[in-house]
């Protein structure tokens, strides 16, 4: 598997705005904001997506939800509430094929997708 964006953080030669790391997980800021709070989540360990890494590794999985946890605790955000997203594949708009979750908060979200 070639490199992705998201390896090129993890081995800090690309540049990024990290809120948290754990010995397994990476947080930092996504660099085009949809939300007042939108944190990416992403294993160390690349799988391609969610569903690569539950089949593969869920006590990895946890690790990232927990991170996604975390991150909201620390952004101010949890008790208000907020969003724990996947894009997986082209029609779900995945763009980065690692892995990663989407932390979003801060604000009402309103609905989960775009109306058909
Ligand atoms: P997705 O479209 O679900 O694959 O999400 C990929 C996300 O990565 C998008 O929300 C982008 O804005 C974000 N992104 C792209 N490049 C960077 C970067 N250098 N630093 C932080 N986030 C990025």
């Amino acid at each position: 598997m070639s490199e992705t964006l998201f390896e090129q953080i993890i081995d800090r030669e690309v540049p990024a705005d990290i809120v948290h790391e754990t010995e397994t997980t990476l947080a930092f800021r996504d660099i085009n904001p949809r939300a007042p709070v939108h944190v990416l989540v992403i294993p160390k360990t690349r799988y391609r997506n969610v569903a690569e890494l539950a089949a593969a590794d869920p006590r990895l999985l946890a690790d990232v939800l927990s991170t996604a946890a975390t991150v909201a605790e620390q952004e101010g955000i949890a008790e208000a509430g907020y969003r724990v997203t996947f894009n997986t594949g082209d029609d779900g708009g995945q763009t980065v094929y690692h892995v990663h979750a989407h932390v979003l908060g801060g604000a009402p979200l309103g609905p989960e997708a775009a109306p058909r």
